[in-house]
């Protein structure tokens, strides 16, 4: 059976831009995916539409028993719950402690200021440490996020998603802002979660080269359609 499964998805835009057409694919547990188009695509629209941070015009999104399309409420934010989003500009709290931030992920990130700040159970703390540990950020635990550098930052937004031990992880354009070589490790590392922990990753991206290296799949889109959908060795040369 499928994990998520996307039929006739379309988003059109209050301003009237159609930024997704008739998407369908569906994607099995355990699958690495790597999104990729020019800018516009849609690929961050449709991201978004997993997890209800977008509302989809129309189509069916299933993803486990959840009617992700027409969820409302307690059903949203179970979504929010099982899917962990991690953004091009990592979206951390700037001015708390990294060890803070993966403990806000725990409590859902929607839910991250209105939470009861300071309270953390032992058994929480002690999972958010050994994620942090598993990432390589043993030595940044206390210090503020704003003090660490873009890969380091990532690492910290894989953490907080990691903390939700979630079904699915949504990436968008997690590398963008980030050079070749912190960009390989920041895929390294979401390639490892997917391989070794088994939590199927949908990853945007616009550069093919990465996807290529790293995703088991490629779904291509442009203009908010699937132009293409396979493993990378079937994605012509010229791309
Ligand atoms: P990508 O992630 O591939 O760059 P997006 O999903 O961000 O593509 O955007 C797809 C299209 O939808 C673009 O034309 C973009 O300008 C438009 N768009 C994105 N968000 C909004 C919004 N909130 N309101 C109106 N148009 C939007
Ligand atoms: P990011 O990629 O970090 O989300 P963007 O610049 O793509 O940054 O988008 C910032 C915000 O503006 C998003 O909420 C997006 O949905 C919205 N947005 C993007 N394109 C448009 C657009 N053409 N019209 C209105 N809102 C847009």
């Amino acid at each position: 059976a499928s994990l998520l499964e996307i039929h006739g998805l379309s988003k059109v835009y209050a301003d009237g831009t159609a930024a997704l057409k008739d998407v369908s694919f569906s994607v099995r547990r355990g699958e690495f995916v790597a999104v990729i188009g020019p800018s516009g695509a849609g690929k961050s629209t449709l991201l978004r539409c997993i997890n209800r941070l977008v509302k989809p015009s129309g189509g069916e999104i299933r993803f486990q028993e959840i009617d992700a399309a027409g969820a409302s409420g307690r059903q949203v934010r179970q979504l929010r719950r099982q899917t962990g989003m991690i953004f091009q500009h990592y979206n951390l709290i700037q001015r708390v402690s990294v060890l803070r931030n993966v403990l806000h992920g725990r409590l859902g990130y929607m839910n991250a200021f209105s939470g009861s700040l300071g309270l953390f159970s032992r058994k929480d703390v002690e999972e958010a440490k050994r994620i942090l540990h598993r990432l390589g950020l043993s030595q940044q635990m206390y210090k503020r996020a704003d003090e660490l550098s873009g890969g380091q930052q990532q690492r910290v937004g894989i953490a907080r998603a990691l903390s939700q031990k979630p079904e699915l992880i949504l990436a968008d354009e997690p590398i963008a802002s980030l050079d070749p070589v912190t960009s390989r490790a920041i895929m390294e590392h979401l390639s490892d979660i997917c391989r070794a922990d088994g939590i199927t990753c949908i990853v945007n991206l616009h550069q093919v080269a990465m996807a290529r290296d790293y995703a088991t799949r490629i779904i291509g889109i442009h203009k908010g359609e699937v132009v293409f959908d396979g493993p990378p060795g079937e994605l012509s040369e010229d791309v």
